[in-house]
């Protein structure tokens, strides 16, 4: 029987780039103790208030089929979150809650483009981006940008690629760099939008982790709101990565569409997983603050060890949880330097190349481990690429 070729191909074929990732998990399987600095995910669980407000929703009979879009509550909490940091009128028709932002950007994806159809987005990437696009059936294709830019993207490059292509996704605070997009970088991303008549998937998920520079959301530019889809969790905000809830919000007739869709997929998000995540979002920014704080923290950390020394380049990373570190001073690719790093110092990073071509000869450090032991990790990577260079 022949499997689907939409299905089998989401992958793309060929090695994923995850390879020093599955052989650190190895060597840890066989009792070595490796220190991992790969995944994107708080080394703190949910706040136990929120798993109160899940157990106590769950327990008072929200158990049942919730309402396909998501509870009126939510989404109303979730406009007026997205009104307030952007300025931009938004109301629940604008939303659709979603489990997590990977649904949502499969769902947005699906939304605007048909089979067949050219879907950009920005080298490096978040891993699933070109493997999503493939699986609802479009054709993805990078817009490379450039270490010596600092991974701005540049306008220029993108509307070379924009002919016939239906959307572009964005991703600020970016994964695996840690950029946040400037004002400058954005206006030139929506003139582009607006000349070649994209729709802008703006994936955000971020959103509450900027550590230096503003966070702004292309649907605030002029003439965007009408374009852009932006996809927004409760995972990294609030860390509930588990608890699979996220958002679209976009142009009422396109969420229209999107609750079709989740009526035929999803059928909505559990009742008393959106309560719980409105019970988060009502108490406001200090829960934000103290699920960021711990990588506001390290990246402070990693500032004090990275200076005075040129071995390692720290690329700016003015948000997220992730420093990407230039090692090409050492001669090595990033799949080179993260293999021999895991072999002399039992130390775990991603090669840049895991997230595309444009992040060849970087590392992409992941600040989830407790302070102590990623400064000495950090300090180890440092002597280590010094090492390579004397
Ligand atoms: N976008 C980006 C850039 C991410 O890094 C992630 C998770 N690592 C997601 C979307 C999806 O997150 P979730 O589905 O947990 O909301």
């Amino acid at each position: 029987m022949e499997i689907s070729h939409r299905i089998t191909n989401i992958t793309g074929g060929g090695s994923d780039g995850w390879d020093v990732f599955y052989r650190a998990r190895r060597m840890i399987a066989d009792g070595i103790a490796v220190l991992e600095l790969t995944i994107g995910e708080h080394d703190i669980r949910t706040h136990p208030a929120i798993l109160d407000a899940m157990h106590k929703a769950a327990t008072s009979g929200h158990t049942g089929y919730a309402m396909v879009p998501g509870t009126l509550a939510l989404r109303t909490a979730v406009a007026a979150r997205v009104q307030a940091r952007t300025g931009v009128p938004t109301t629940p028709a604008n939303v659709l809650i979603t489990p997590g932002g990977q649904a949502a950007l499969f769902a947005a994806h699906l939304a605007v483009c048909d089979e067949g159809d050219t879907a950009l987005f920005l080298d490096p990437y978040y891993a699933t981006y070109p493997g999503t696009i493939r699986g609802i059936g479009a054709v993805p294709k990078p817009v490379q940008t450039r270490a010596e830019d600092d991974f701005q993207p540049r306008a220029r490059d993108i509307a070379a690629a924009a002919r016939g292509a239906r959307s572009l996704l964005i991703n600020s605070p970016n994964n695996p760099t840690g950029v946040i997009y400037t004002r400058d970088t954005l206006d030139g991303i929506a003139q582009v939008c607006r000349d070649h008549d994209l729709w802008l998937i703006s994936d955000e998920v971020y959103d509450t982790q900027v550590w230096a520079s503003d966070h702004i959301s292309p649907r605030a530019l002029p003439g965007m709101a009408d374009r852009t889809l932006v996809i927004g969790s409760m995972s990294k905000s609030h860390a509930m990565t588990g608890s699979r809830i996220g958002w679209i919000v976009a142009p009422e007739a396109v969420i229209t569409h999107l609750t079709n869709l989740a009526t035929h997929t999803t059928y909505g998000v559990p009742g008393y997983i959106q309560d719980a995540a409105l019970f988060a979002l009502d108490q406001g920014p200090w829960l934000e603050d103290e699920v960021g704080a711990p990588f506001r923290r390290r990246r402070d950390l990693a500032q004090r060890v990275l200076a005075g020394q040129t071995a390692v380049r720290s690329v700016p990373s003015d948000g997220a949880m992730y420093l990407m570190l230039d090692i090409r001073a050492t001669g090595l690719t990033g799949e080179g330097f993260a293999n021999a790093l895991l072999d002399a110092e039992q130390i775990a990073v991603m090669p840049g190349e895991s997230f595309g071509r444009s992040a060849a000869g970087h590392i992409r450090v992941a600040m989830t481990i407790d302070d102590d032991r990623f400064e000495a990790a950090l300090t180890r990577l440092v002597a280590f690429a010094q090492g390579l260079i004397r």
